[in-house]
């Protein structure tokens, strides 16, 4: 399978000197889900943030099917082809969700309405969120609105999604509506890079396992042998913590 997303030596130091990213080496294969894991302040959100442009680096490279990316330059490229959703889920409050919905394939990506709306119409009607169409935000349960943000990155037809802690802001009763259509996603062969604190939906959906410590990649691993890991002491104690084993 070709690799879509490969980082090289990727480094990410804040102006206060701190070493967010210290050497990250990782390469995502079309239709791989790929989880990171690790503990809080390890750097896996920076590390989506950058593969997103919203974060400039100060050393390694990025490549997009298998292109370095120019780093000033690309970021309005990129941007159309990795989708990415927050825990805040970051709608805008004074649009509906289909005019959050269009906005970027209408204004940046400059689509046919009639197309890009048909679109729209399908992916919210697939997160059973049809009857929401014309919702402001602020009428919408935060499982819906995560869904709904869901559906404005599927929108923009991307080649890979990034989901940063999707599920970290809902109520415990909404989490399973949002993890069930990341899980169909997955199942479809969407390419997706997920930080998730949810252990068993990270068992159950991911191809593989980075485990994130200081900076670093301290395990990239089959999720079978990270969830019965007997010999690294540390990815024990993790996963300890969820008393997961
Ligand atoms: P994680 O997602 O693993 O919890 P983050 O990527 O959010 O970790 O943060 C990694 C480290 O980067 C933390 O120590 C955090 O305090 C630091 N950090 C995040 N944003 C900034 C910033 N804008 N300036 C300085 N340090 C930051």
């Amino acid at each position: 399978m070709s690799i879509i997303l490969e980082t090289r030596n990727l480094k990410k130091v804040y102006a206060n000197h701190n070493v967010v990213l210290d050497g990250i080496n990782v390469q995502v294969k079309k239709g791989e889900v790929v989880v990171i894991l690790g503990p809080s302040g390890c750097g896996k959100s920076t590390f989506l943030r950058c593969l997103n442009g919203l974060e400039d680096i100060q050393g390694g490279e990025i490549l997009l099917n298998q292109k370095v990316l120019n780093l000033q330059k690309d970021w309005h490229d990129v941007r159309q082809k990795v989708g990415m959703v927050f825990q805040n889920y970051e709608l805008f409050p004074h649009m509906n969700v289909l005019e959050n919905i269009l906005l970027a394939p209408l204004k940046v990506q400059k689509r046919k309405r009639s197309e890009v709306q048909e679109k729209a119409v399908e992916i919210l009607a697939r997160m059973g969120l049809k009857d929401k169409l014309y919702a402001m935000p602020k009428q919408l349960s935060g499982g819906q609105k995560q869904r709904v943000a869901i559906a404005r990155a599927l929108c923009t037809n991307p080649e890979i999604l990034l989901l940063d802690e999707i599920t970290a802001s809902l109520d415990p009763e909404m989490v399973k509506e949002v993890l069930d259509i990341v899980l169909e996603l997955a199942k479809e062969g969407m390419t997706m890079i997920i930080v998730t604190h949810e252990i068993k939906f990270a068992s159950l959906i991911a191809d593989r396992i980075l485990f994130f410590e200081g900076g670093r990649v301290l395990a990239d691993m089959a999720p079978d042998n990270f969830f019965s890991q007997k010999e690294n002491e540390r990815i024990k104690r993790f996963l300890n913590i969820f008393d997961f084993q």
